[in-house]
């Protein structure tokens, strides 16, 4: 369908070939796709991002919002356009889970943010985590929670702060350009990259060079929805490659050596897929490319229609990888790409890097696991001067809501150790501790309808305390709403927050359980349990007998 005069058009760089001209809409008519002329905004959101881009509301934070206060923000930029700047309101406090979906957005809106700061590969120097920290105990009540993409969130930020935030993040070398939006969000990247001993490939300079060259610039500023990518040359395959919209994945070609196996479509939430291979081997310094003609593809043919179908995944479903592959080296690449190998399987379940380990130069990282990614302010100062003071400039989070300090001689290991313990800060925690994951939850979230992140920590002091001898690794990934910001379906115990009937008959916090999923070893989504829901009062109880009849009943080598 041609444009018409008074539609907008396409940004440069939309392919406008006579193959993609000709290609004929099947299954979905009218999905809004830039590349077959359906420019027209079919919803709300696609109408805000074409009255304004959303990375040009930065201005009006620093000139007008900052200054007037809050009541002077637009509609559309508060609940739309501030996002590209990595700032959400949060939910006004003492709104129960019952009124998540029967009030209206501004009834739910605080007038606080929380603020989403983006750390690319989970890669942090000391001092960059020092000016964390402080910003948490200056502007955002001390919180500070470390996300399972890397990131660290703050809330109770008022507008009036941001622009100092910002010059703080950004002195330092950090920013929350794009850290939400439909934008590319943080690139994950393993938190060993460069120095773990048995690396394929570092991936860091690809994620650097994407960084720099797409991220902030009005290219890629309008997509149908998020767009996650992974770059991990690790054997351990520790950025849960199987469910981000693009991923690199090292990988040794018989004959060109050390690369990346190239994979797209993945994501959870509420239709979850895992990514596939398209069967293509990368070389370090074409990632940059070929991830740019993905998020192109993804630009120019994903759905705008509905939101609920504005994601990679459902494009690969329709075309498959055969198409998508061909798509992106007529159209986007000009130049086939080469075949590749699949990666080998991962070596061992747990992917966190908790623990004690040697790098590549003889000296040792130290992995250690808060609870459920929670962290404050102070203690994320703490942790910058134990690493300082124990001889360390490096520090990265983790896709599990973890912590690593790098380059640690031997020496100073046992002490730095105990350092972090005084922190509670565990560097050889219970399996509970290392494998429970909470989303944000009722607490800041709108659209959650329980909370997550006291629950998963409360969980894990019981677990530890009945449950003390259990040492086979497990995953409870909890949320607080059907969304999957907490990965459920991946979890052995995948928890999903909802309102369920209690004892008494009454409605009350609960859990929907999904039961056996998992990444890594053996990619598959758990399984809903038809009927299993649990009282979040019951919760201990239950995860309890699940996991010793578990323990009791399995067989070898049985996760
Ligand atoms: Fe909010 Fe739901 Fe995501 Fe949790 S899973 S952070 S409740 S949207």
């Amino acid at each position: 369908m041609a444009s018409s005069p008074d539609t907008p058009q396409p940004p440069a760089g939309t392919p406008r070939t006579a193959a993609a001209a000709r290609r004929k809409t099947t299954r979905h008519r009218g999905e809004g796709q830039w590349a077959k002329g359906h420019f027209t905004p079919l919803n709300a959101n696609e109408q805000t991002k074409k009255d304004d881009d959303g990375l040009n509301v930065r201005t009006r934070i620093e000139t007008i919002y900052a200054k007037a206060g809050f009541d002077s923000i637009d509609g559309a930029d508060l609940r739309g356009r501030m996002r590209w700047w990595g700032l959400y309101t949060q939910r006004r406090p003492g709104i129960d889970g019952g009124r998540t979906a029967i009030l209206e957005p501004e009834e739910l809106d605080d007038r606080y943010f929380m603020m989403r700061v983006r750390i690319d590969g989970g890669r942090l120097s000391v001092p960059q985590l020092r000016v964390i920290g402080e910003i948490s105990q200056e502007f955002a009540r001390g919180t500070a929670d470390i996300t399972d993409r890397q990131n660290v969130q703050y809330h109770w930020i008022r507008i009036e702060d941001v622009p100092e935030i910002w010059r703080r993040l950004e002195e330092v070398g950090l920013s929350t350009t794009e850290a939400c939006g439909d934008t590319p969000r943080t690139i994950l990247g393993s938190p060993v990259a460069g120095i773990a001993e048995d690396e394929i490939i570092d991936g860091t300079p690809a994620i650097e060079a994407i960084k720099t060259r797409y991220i902030g610039s009005k290219e890629f500023s309008n997509l149908p929805r998020k767009f996650k990518t992974a770059i991990s040359g690790s054997r351990l395959l520790d950025v849960v490659h199987e469910i981000n919209d693009v991923s690199f994945v090292g990988v040794e070609h018989p004959e060109h050596g050390p690369g990346f196996d190239l994979w797209v479509g993945g994501a959870l939430s509420t239709n979850p897929r895992l990514g596939e291979r398209l069967g293509a081997w990368v070389p370090l310094d074409e990632v940059p490319e070929v991830w740019a003609g993905v998020v192109g593809i993804f630009r120019d043919y994903g759905y705008r229609r509905l939101r609920s179908r504005a994601r990679l995944k459902f494009l690969l479903a329709d075309w498959g990888p055969e198409k998508f592959r061909q798509v992106l080296e007529e159209e986007y690449l000009h130049r086939p790409l080469v075949d590749g190998p699949a990666p080998e399987l991962p070596t061992q379940v747990w992917r966190d890097h908790i623990g004690v380990h040697k790098q590549q130069d003889g000296r040792f990282y130290v992995g250690f696991a808060p609870r459920v990614g929670r962290i404050d302010g102070t203690t994320l100062i703490r942790i910058a001067e134990l690493a300082g003071h124990h001889g360390s400039d490096r520090v990265r989070t983790t896709t599990d809501q973890k912590m690593l300090i790098l380059d640690i001689e031997e020496s100073q290991v046992e002490s730095l150790i105990s350092g972090l313990k005084s922190l509670d800060l565990q560097v050889h925690p219970s399996p509970f501790r290392r494998g429970t994951m909470a989303c944000t939850g009722i607490e800041f979230c709108k659209l959650a309808i329980v909370e997550t992140k006291g629950r998963g920590a409360a969980l894990i002091d019981e677990l530890e305390r009945r449950l003390p001898d259990f040492d086979q690794p497990v995953n409870i990934n909890i949320n607080g709403c059907p969304n999957s910001c907490a990965r459920i379906q991946t979890a052995d115990i995948g928890l999903k927050g909802q309102l369920v009937t209690g004892p008494d008959g009454q409605q009350t916090e609960g859990f929907q359980v999904h039961l056996g999923g998992s990444l890594g070893l053996t990619p598959g989504f758990g399984r809903k349990v038809r009927g299993l829901k649990v009282t979040a009062d019951e919760l201990p109880d239950y995860v309890e007998r699940v996991l010793t009849r578990f323990e009791a009943e399995r067989e070898d080598g049985e996760r």
